[in-house]
């Protein structure tokens, strides 16, 4: 065990020699990514005119363009006029939505903000910037473990039946950030459900971020949220989001809210005074390039061939080093930006710093988790999109070694 301490200690000394300058922290696409949008520059070649007959460089249109809406109803499974298409980003959607449920309410109900501590569940690991927005808000966040298959519904079923005013769930239903699992059809299902027993101001927030971005040639299929809300008559109760950030260009694509019409009206009705309407300029270059399900699913199998041998280069050096090992365990997405690797407890934290100290930059430990704490101080995010295969290679070869190191550390000062 010395020995072994020694040897990592050495490789390491040689790694904080090397001066790496590696990064993998956020799930940015890389440049050959997005060159695969690059068609949208002079996709308009001076026609304006969107097949509605809509000018689209006048103002109007607060929902967005009619066909941009029909693309985003067949990609979210709900109606067109269930549509409403926004900006450059999602999670501005998300932030406005929580922002309204604040200041107005939802329902017809008081105001968030008027209800004293008011909870949001928050499964966990997630996405660090969902956490942010409930923190600015200054609701209180809950957390409940991720599965396999989604958030553990009975515990969630269980909260919200106990009451203690909560609002809310963050959901990523596809190749969830960080752990790239899927829900499940049953977990679909339950969360469809929760509208019948929960506040009437009570929404599922439902990230679906990654709802195209499959590497593998039979990915799994997610249940349409909204067939199970029409059953449930449930409609209000989730808000659903999805962006072509990931598609096409990562801060000038466009993003989309889809929900019942009657939360589409209220919404639209805070929006109005904020924005006479979106960038349809943007939204038609983005249909002359896509313009249906099938040249989306076309664009991202090109994507997914960059991405997969970016995966298989952190899965690869894992298995080689973990297979039969205590020392992590992680995921194996088939789809998404991120791989979740939980070291043993205590040394999230340690592994990134020493990380870092050779040159390579990952999430911060506890990123992961509300308020920045990870209880059990063990979860990573490991972001491959962005560094070359080769770039990821050496990273990992750090990240390898500081997993050791740390683990025999740990094991040492037993
Ligand atoms: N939602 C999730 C789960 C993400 O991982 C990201 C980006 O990493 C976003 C939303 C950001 O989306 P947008 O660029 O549309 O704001």
């Amino acid at each position: 065990m010395v020995l072994w301490e020694a040897e990592c200690s050495d490789r390491h000394a040689v790694f904080i020699a090397e001066n790496l300058g590696l990064d993998l922290t956020r799930g940015r696409p890389s440049a050959d990514q997005l060159s695969l949008a690059n068609a949208l520059d002079g996709a308009l070649n001076g026609d304006y005119i969107a097949p509605d007959g809509t000018d689209a460089r006048n103002y109007g249109g607060l929902d967005g363009l009619p066909d941009m809406k029909r693309l985003a109803a067949e990609l979210l499974q709900v109606k067109p006029d269930e549509v409403l298409v926004g900006g450059n980003s999602s999670l501005t959607l998300m932030y406005n939505c929580m922002l309204f449920g604040w200041l107005f309410g939802f329902s017809g109900q008081q105001p968030w903000s008027r209800q004293g501590n008011v909870k949001f569940l928050c499964p966990v690991p997630g996405y660090d910037r969902h956490f942010s927005i409930c923190e600015e808000f200054g609701m209180e966040m809950v957390t409940v473990p991720m599965t396999e298959g989604g958030p553990d519904m009975d515990t969630v079923e269980a909260m919200i039946r106990g009451g203690g005013n909560i609002k809310g769930i963050w959901c990523v239903p596809k190749y969830s950030n960080p752990t790239g699992h899927v829900y499940g059809d049953i977990t679909v299902e339950r969360l469809a459900r929760l509208g019948k027993t929960a506040a009437a101001d009570f929404r599922v927030f439902y990230d679906n971020a990654y709802a195209v971005h499959d590497l593998t040639d039979n990915p799994p299929q997610l249940a349409p949220v909204m067939t199970a809300c029409r059953r449930f008559g449930t409609e209000d109760s989730v808000l659903q989001f999805a962006s072509t950030s990931k598609v096409t260009f990562a801060g000038a694509g466009v993003g989309f809210l889809a929900s019942s019409v009657a939360n589409l009206d209220a919404f639209r009705k805070h929006l109005a005074v904020a924005t006479i309407g979106p960038d349809k300029v943007n939204q038609l270059r983005h249909l002359r390039v896509i313009d249906s399900m099938d040249a989306l699913r076309g664009h991202m199998q090109q994507h997914a061939s960059l991405l997969q041998p970016r995966f298989e280069a952190v899965l690869n050096a894992l298995r080689e080093n973990f297979a039969d090992s205590d020392l992590g365990s992680w995921t194996e997405p088939q789809g998404g930006y991120f791989i979740s690797f939980d070291t043993r407890p205590g040394l999230a934290g340690e592994v990134v710093k020493l990380a870092a100290e050779a040159g390579v930059k990952l999430t911060p430990a506890g990123a992961t988790f509300p308020y920045g704490r990870d209880p059990e101080d063990r979860n990573i995010r490991l972001a491959p999109s962005c560094p070359s295969v080769e770039e990821i290679t050496a990273a990992m070869a750090v990240f390898v070694n500081c997993v050791k190191l740390t683990s025999i550390r740990q094991k040492l000062a037993e």
